[in-house]
């Protein structure tokens, strides 16, 4: 089973956008292993995107993040990594597939509604840097012996 870390960004809470997400993620069967609102300091933010530091969109991206709220979260479950970035849909919301959670909800790419990690070697960073290990449950859930076979 992998983990992986989401986070509905500043522009998803104010929209009301909380409910909906993960809602979205429970009906795919997924397990949610942890979750907070929090507001995310400018060094958390500067770690967290570490990779684009440089890049024209950096100084922009990281007010943004910090501008408010952030519901972050683990979810837990078989490839949820990828299929979540599936679910999320492409980094533009204009070129995300109709249905996915961008391609439902937004249109500029600094205003995406939510964040996934990218890879496995991503969401270990990125959930070591949100979450301390005992603020993460492992717990059965019955309802798993109808989603997996
Ligand atoms: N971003 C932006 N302008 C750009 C490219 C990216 O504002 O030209 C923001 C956008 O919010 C994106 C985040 O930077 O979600 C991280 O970019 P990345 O390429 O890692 O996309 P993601 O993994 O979020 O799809």
């Amino acid at each position: 089973m992998e983990r992986t870390f989401i986070m509905v960004k500043p522009d998803g809470v104010q929209r009301g956008l909380v409910g909906e997400i993960i809602s979205r993620f429970e009906k795919r069967g997924f397990k949610l292993v942890g979750l907070k609102l929090m507001q995310i300091s400018r060094e958390l933010a500067e770690t967290h995107y570490g990779e684009h530091k440089g890049k024209p969109f950096f100084e922009g991206l990281v007010n943004f993040i910090t501008s408010g709220p952030v519901v972050a979260m683990v979810w837990e479950g078989k490839e949820v990594i990828a299929t979540a970035r599936e679910m999320m849909g492409a980094t533009n919301p204009l070129k995300a597939q109709p249905g996915t959670i961008r391609g439902t909800y937004g249109i500029d790419v600094g205003r995406n509604v939510i964040h996934g990690s990218d890879s496995p070697e991503s969401a270990q960073r990125e959930i070591a840097l949100f979450f301390k290990e005992e603020e993460l449950l492992s717990y059965d859930k019955t309802l798993d012996t109808w989603i997996y076979e």
